[in-house]
């Protein structure tokens, strides 16, 4: 990634200009600056916060100087949307990864003249300036820290989601998390927040670890510990099996080992992003006769616009600390944002702008 000085056209119809403060490294950035199909060059980012300074004709909820959280984009019109499911928009791959606007494939993006594909998640944000739609656009209120914000739009929205919304975790039951990064923390907070009775964290890094206990874990194990069989943990920690289990790997055993220790009736929560082509091993008699359930999970099941101010109730109430994942960096370091979380070191890097 570079940064590099380029054109912003005005907003139009029902779109936001938003001055950029601060924007979360997701994975998902990451994966398509290495190669994931998407014209290059591209601006990304999808994790942005920041000012409204300009709105175009059709929009009436936003104004200039609103503080804005930017999320996902999605039709609005099709029935998973019209559900209040937009992550399962009909559209989502033109209205998110195309590089451009869906309608007429230009953007407001460029350089001498030349178009530059942007419009990623509908806000290219990895920018001091994004071009936004009033649909993606969350706003939120001024006392908050802005620059923080941001990934509440994603990932942390992915994990608190999972567990509050697709497996609607009862109070009481048991849960494992297999990988405490960005989503699986969230997913841990949101267990505590939902209080859930057991939740265990299963995680390769220490320092994680810890902070997954601080954060509402009751335990945490180590899957690397070469003298403990992960399942037989698990089991011993719930006292036989869990209720939900949620990955957020992606790998293949860690997923069979998932389904292994749920109960009956159990939920598993899929996450992560596997390696292209990664196929599962299930006995499917075992599945049946204990009535599990998988469901894969894009952006938590939320609707953005209210689950969004829902988060930030739940962090003014001191319950939902998801400022203790970030550790900022400025914006011309963002390569060493990005490579502060691929080598595990930061669990959210956010680039303040
Ligand atoms: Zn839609
Ligand atoms: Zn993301």
């Amino acid at each position: 990634m570079s940064v590099e000085h380029i054109d912003f056209d005005p907003p139009r119809a029902d779109e936001i200009r938003v001055r950029i403060v601060g924007t979360g490294i997701c994975h998902t950035d990451l994966v398509f600056r290495d190669g994931f199909p998407v014209p290059l060059p591209i601006v990304l980012g999808h994790e942005g916060a920041g000012v409204v300074e300009s709105v175009g004709p059709e929009v009436t909820r936003l104004e200039p100087g609103d503080h804005v959280v930017l999320s996902f984009n999605s039709c609005g019109a099709c029935p998973n949307c019209e559900r209040g499911l937009p992550s399962y928009c009909f559209k989502a791959g033109h209205y998110n990864y195309s590089g451009a606007r869906p309608d007429d494939n230009s953007t407001a993006l460029s350089r001498n003249g030349t178009l530059i594909n942007a419009n990623f998640f509908g806000q290219s944000s990895f920018a001091s300036i994004a071009i936004a739609r009033e649909r993606n656009a969350i706003r939120v209120d001024r006392d908050l820290p802005l620059e923080l914000l941001g990934p509440l739009g994603c990932g942390i929205q992915t994990g608190a989601g999972a567990v509050l919304n697709s497996l609607d975790v009862r109070a009481g039951t048991s849960l494992v998390v297999f990988g405490t990064g960005t989503v699986g923390m969230s997913a841990v907070m949101a267990a505590k927040v939902a209080q859930a009775g057991t939740i265990i964290a299963v995680e390769p890094n220490a320092a994680r670890r810890a902070l997954a206990l601080e954060l509402g874990a009751t335990d945490a194990i180590d899957p690397s510990a070469d003298d403990i069989c992960l399942a037989t943990m698990i089991r011993q920690v719930s006292g036989g099996g869990v209720a939900y289990a949620l990955d957020t790997t992606g790998i293949p055993s860690v997923i069979e080992e998932a389904i292994d220790v749920l109960l009956p009736n159990g939920m598993l929560g899929l996450l992560g992003m596997s390696p292209t082509g990664a196929t599962l091993s299930v006995n499917l008699m075992g599945l049946l006769m204990r009535g599990i359930g998988i469901k894969a999970i894009l952006e938590g099941d939320s609707d953005p616009q209210r689950f969004i101010p829902r988060l930030i109730d739940l962090y003014r109430e001191g319950n939902f600390p998801f400022d203790r994942l970030i550790k900022t960096f400025p914006f011309e370091q963002i390569n060493e944002a990005a490579a502060a979380t691929e080598n595990g070191s930061v669990i959210k890097p956010v680039v303040v702008i």
